[in-house]
């Protein structure tokens, strides 16, 4: 059984004065990260930006607060970095965290078009008793409907249930990690500097993309939605 514990408190932490094993960064962690570069050679920033540069480091995307932050360990929070471009992300970390000292919650946003991989991330990320804002899971469960298939009428009760969490997510609680999902880059955006979350990008290629469309559809079809 997991044991959930509360990790992420940035108020309590918004100078880190520890060194790098209480951090977590020992031998095992050496060992990995030597090994997750030899498999991801290339700096994944400058890959997005097609530009080719060596990777030096094992970047958390989400960053963590230590060892026994459940997303220290966890493979699809990591990706290689260069050191020029960690060291940018880094000060990028550094400022969301102080615009986020007023939550107790960690706010996570992963945006992306549809069918991009936004809900299978999450579920790979996340931990047991983390919460997931996600208007399509909303609309599945004030409607019965499967999801997808977009009942335009449920669209302000959606957006309601949606506000009162976030309304909610403003407060103190013990919930370790909410996992905002969007297609809308600006709301991402928005909601970013709101909360001081962390935005995660989905990106895939675009042929594999209208395939996961055209099953969805499919799907929906079946079911009569
Ligand atoms: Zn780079």
């Amino acid at each position: 059984m997991k044991i959930l514990k509360p990790l992420y408190h940035p108020r309590h932490k918004q100078i880190d004065t520890r060194g790098a094993n209480e951090r977590g960064y020992t031998y095992r962690w050496q060992q990995y990260a030597k090994q997750f570069l030899r498999e991801h050679p290339l700096c994944a920033r400058c890959e997005k930006e097609g530009v080719t540069e060596a990777a030096e480091v094992v970047d958390h995307i989400i960053p963590v607060r230590g060892p026994y932050d459940s997303l220290f360990w966890v493979a699809s929070n990591h990706q290689a970095l260069s050191a020029r471009c960690h060291s940018i992300k880094t000060r990028e970390d550094d400022a969301k965290l102080a615009q986020s000292s007023t939550y107790s919650t960690r706010v996570v946003i992963v945006y992306g078009l549809p069918a991009s991989g936004k809900t299978t991330y999450v579920l790979n990320t996340m931990e047991r008793g983390d919460i997931i804002v996600d208007m399509d899971r909303l609309a599945e469960a004030i409607s019965g409907l499967p999801r997808h298939s977009r009942a335009e009428t449920l669209l302000p009760f959606t957006a309601s249930a949606r506000d009162a969490i976030y309304a909610r997510l403003r407060r103190p609680s013990d919930i370790n990690t909410a996992w905002i999902i969007t297609t809308d880059i600006n709301a991402a955006r928005r909601l970013s500097s709101e909360f001081g979350g962390s935005m995660v990008e989905m990106k895939v290629d675009e042929e594999e993309r209208q395939r996961r469309i055209a099953m969805r559809n499919q799907d929906l079809g079946a079911t009569g939605g």
